[in-house]
């Protein structure tokens, strides 16, 4: 028996996930709304038993006075942001384990986004939960954080395995691409996941779970310390952390 993992289109481009362990527990990464939620478990037959949240923002937080209500679930939320967020039963941090039935997730902190933002990563199961850090062919703006504290938490995601599949906290891929192919037209990978990207967003079908390894080798944000990167921008001598920021800058703007 596997995890069920079942992704969940909520509010204007926000995706919420659950993840079905076959014991029967049942968790939520991030509450948008609560009413697509409660539909996707009641046609599932499940019982929400955890709600792991990545971070503060209404975006993500929304729901979960109502699905609290009504589930009695566990809330689990950053320590960093426990005080932004409704309802929070269990704070974790930085190498907290959490336990979903006999599922297995550690903590993982990823600032930048916000100064608080946590990731789930499940090993054994290999997969990936990084909210509004880590977007496929994209990153979170930086609000809270500096660039080089974004950096580092992509770093982080970054030296996961690389078959581990990553849910992330909006469906933003096909702006990303385009962003993406502006810094790396060349780039063979980002061109095959720019025609996978435009056939999956043209059958209204997700772009989301992408891999480590996909991101690796099409994401401008986690590329940039690679020579490859640092010449495209024409900073020849900068490091990661600051090529990151100017790809980010130039994003913000784009
Ligand atoms: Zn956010």
């Amino acid at each position: 028996m596997v995890a069920e993992v079942r992704l969940i289109p909520c509010l204007k481009d926000n995706y919420a996930v659950l993840l079905h362990d076959p014991s029967g527990a049942t968790a939520l990464v991030d509450a948008p709304d609560a009413a697509p939620i409660r539909a996707a478990l009641e046609a599932a037959d499940w019982r929400l038993s955890d709600l792991l949240v990545t971070h503060h923002h209404g975006d993500h937080t929304a729901g979960i006075a109502e699905l609290k209500k009504q589930f009695n679930c566990r809330v689990i939320a950053p320590r960093r942001e426990a005080a932004k967020i409704p309802g929070v039963d269990v704070t974790v941090r930085e190498g907290d384990f959490v336990t979903i039935g006999t599922m297995v997730g550690r903590v993982l902190e990823t600032p930048g986004h916000t100064n608080g933002h946590i990731a789930y990563w499940f090993k054994q199961e290999k997969l990936a939960f990084v909210g509004d850090t880590l977007f496929s062919v994209g990153c979170g703006r930086v609000i809270e954080g500096t660039p080089e504290v974004m950096w580092q938490s992509l770093l982080k995601l970054r030296g996961l395995p690389p078959d581990t599949q990553v849910y992330c906290g909006h469906e933003y891929t096909a702006a990303n691409v385009h962003f993406a192919l502006t810094i790396e037209p060349n780039n063979a990978a980002l061109r095959a996941r720019a025609e996978e990207v435009v056939a999956l967003c043209g059958e209204g079908r997700p772009t989301i779970p992408t891999t480590i390894s996909s991101e690796k080798s099409t994401n401008p944000f986690l590329r940039a310390d690679l020579p490859s990167l640092a010449a495209a921008v024409n900073r020849p001598d900068d490091g990661g952390a600051q090529i990151f920021a100017v790809i980010r800058a130039r994003k913000d703007k784009f």
